[in-house]
This record gives structure tokens, sequence and C-alpha cells, in this order.
């Protein structure tokens, strides 16, 4: 029995096993996923020796992400571009390591909104973290002209700027309304609005009518700046479906099957995000 697991310490509430597991039983694959607490030291021998321990590949959440980073032999473009990783994968007996958050990113936001066409047109990303870089990069590939990033830190969206080129630049908190004039997309990648979190406070007012607004938070699932984007009448995007469509690139390196995302599926994350949801 082929078995992947999702690596942490502590190992936080995580959906990962609900959704692979949801998955290897759709499609009558003799398999398991599960969650596995990986001290830090430990961490080396962990992934080194992945087939021991019984795996054939993992999802690396916090602290692991950096010093798997120097422990995964082959690292593929996304990861080398982006310097972040989340899927451990084995290949030929080698061990490799992707990032799927940029893949889940795009296809939830073309899954939602059929044909929008990205070409040539402007993003707000707001944030600057892991998960801004991944975006960044995926987005970039999808044909966009100019992304322009919104940090507290100024300097991390500075680095990113430097990091992928001229299309992408800083943009500070005064010209956010004369910017967002012409953005076909805006995209919240920081934590704000999440449970627990600081709200997400942005002027909504100057987007163009035909504009997306995404958000990367999912709990809850449809955040007050999804809400007010909707009240708006601008279309949206949340994040639930994109933490849906990036697992689907681990499990078919895992498991050989390219699964589907399926409301069936959504439903069941998302009732247990929050049990109200119907
Ligand atoms: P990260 O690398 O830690 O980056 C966090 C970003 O949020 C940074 O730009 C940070 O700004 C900003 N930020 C955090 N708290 C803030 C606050 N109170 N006010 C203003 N800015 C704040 O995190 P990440 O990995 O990119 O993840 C970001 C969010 O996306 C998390 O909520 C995570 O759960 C979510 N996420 C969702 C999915 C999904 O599948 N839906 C996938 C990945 C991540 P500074 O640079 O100033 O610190």
């Amino acid at each position: 029995m082929k078995k992947a697991c999702v690596i942490g310490y502590p190992i936080a509430h995580s959906r990962s096993p609900i959704i692979h597991n949801y998955w290897l039983k759709t499609y009558g694959i003799e398999g398991l996923y599960e969650k596995r607490e990986v001290r830090p030291e430990d961490l080396a021998d962990f992934l080194t020796n992945l087939v021991d321990h019984g795996y054939v590949g993992c999802n690396v959440t916090i602290p692991h992400k950096e010093q798997a980073l120097r422990l995964i032999p082959i690292l593929d473009g996304v990861v080398r571009k982006t310097g972040s990783l989340n899927t451990v994968y084995l290949e030929n007996g080698t061990l490799k390591a992707t990032s799927t958050d940029g893949e889940g990113f795009y296809q939830n936001l073309m899954a939602t909104i059929p044909g929008f066409d990205l070409t040539e047109k402007t993003a707000i990303i707001l944030g600057a973290g892991g998960s801004a870089r991944a975006i960044i990069e995926r987005l970039l590939r999808a044909g966009l002209a100019q992304i322009k990033i919104v940090n507290r830190t100024p300097s991390k969206a500075e680095e990113l700027a430097a990091l992928f080129g001229p299309k992408v630049s800083l943009l500070t908190g005064d010209r956010f309304g004369i910017e967002s004039k012409s953005a076909a997309l805006l995209v919240n990648t920081t934590s704000q609005g999440m449970k627990g979190q600081p709200p997400l406070e942005v002027e909504l007012s100057a987007l163009p009518e035909g504009a997306v607004v995404a958000d990367l938070v999912y709990v809850p699932l449809k955040t007050e700046f999804l809400k007010n984007a909707e009240a708006r009448g601008l279309r949206t995007v949340g994040g639930l479906g994109m933490l849906l469509h990036q697992a689907t690139v681990g499990f078919e390196k895992w498991f050989g099957k390219r699964p589907l995302v399926t409301n069936e599926l959504y439903r069941l994350v998302a009732k247990d995000v929050d049990p109200d949801f119907t």
C-alpha cells in the first residue's frame, strides 16, 4: 500500500488528510495519507530515508520548509525560482521537490472564472510572503503584463521585484486607489482576515467592473474582503478551492492519477472548516 503524509512540528490541524484520503477512496487506490510529527533534528533522516519510513512522498509544512530546501537533491524550476517548496516525491528513486501553491491558485482561478484572460493585464498582490512568490511566478507564466505588490514591509516587496524583474514592482498604499483603476485581478496573500487575525481593510471602489478579487484565506470560507468585493458586484475567488487544486499536483506524483476537484470534495472540506456550511 502506498502512503504519503504531511510533516510538521508540531503538526498543526491539516485538512490535507481529508482531501487525499477522499481521492484514494474515490478512485479505489489502495493507499493512505496521514499526519506525521517530525522534529527538526529528525528531518534529514526522515526525508533521506523516506521509503524506509514507509512513504512515497510528503507535504512539508512549518517549520521544515527551509531546511528541506537544503536536503532535497532535485528542486524543480518553480522551487528554484521561488525558494519555497511544499511537496516532496520520489522519481526513479530520487528525491525531488516542487511547490504547488502557484499552480493551485491558477487552476482554481480558471475553474472559478472560466475563460478569465490574464494576458497583458495588471494584478495587484497584497503580501510578499511564500504564497505571494508562488502566485507571482505562476501569473507571470500566464502572461500578465504587470504585477504590483502592496506589503506591510515594503522591502520584502522590493525583494520580489528584484527577483522577478521589471514586470513586478512595489505599490505604496497612497497609490493604491489610482493603480487599482486598471487592475484586472486583486489577490490577498496575507493572513489578514483569517479567523483570529487582524481584519483586511482595502478600498475596493476604484477597481474596474470586470475585476476579479481573490483571497487565499479560507477560514472563514468567505472573508469580509470577498463579501465587500461581492457587494461591489465584483467576481470573487475563495481560498478553499486553491487548497484543493494545489493538492491535485502532489496526489498525482504520489499515487499516479490526476484527481478531480469536485463539488462533493469542496463540501466535505468546507464542512470541516465550518460545520454550518450547507
Ligand atoms: P508568509 O510567508 O508568512 O507571508 C505572510 C504575508 O502576510 C507577509 O507579506 C506579511 O507581511 C503579511 N502579513 C501578515 N500579517 C499581517 C498583518 N497583520 N498586517 C499586514 N500584513 C501582514 O505566509 P504565506 O505562506 O505566504 O501565507 C499567507 C496566507 O495565505 C496564510 O493565511 C495562509 O494560510 C494562506 N495560504 C493559503 C493557501 C491556500 O491553499 N488557500 C496556500 C498557502 C497559503 P510582512 O512581510 O510585513 O511580514
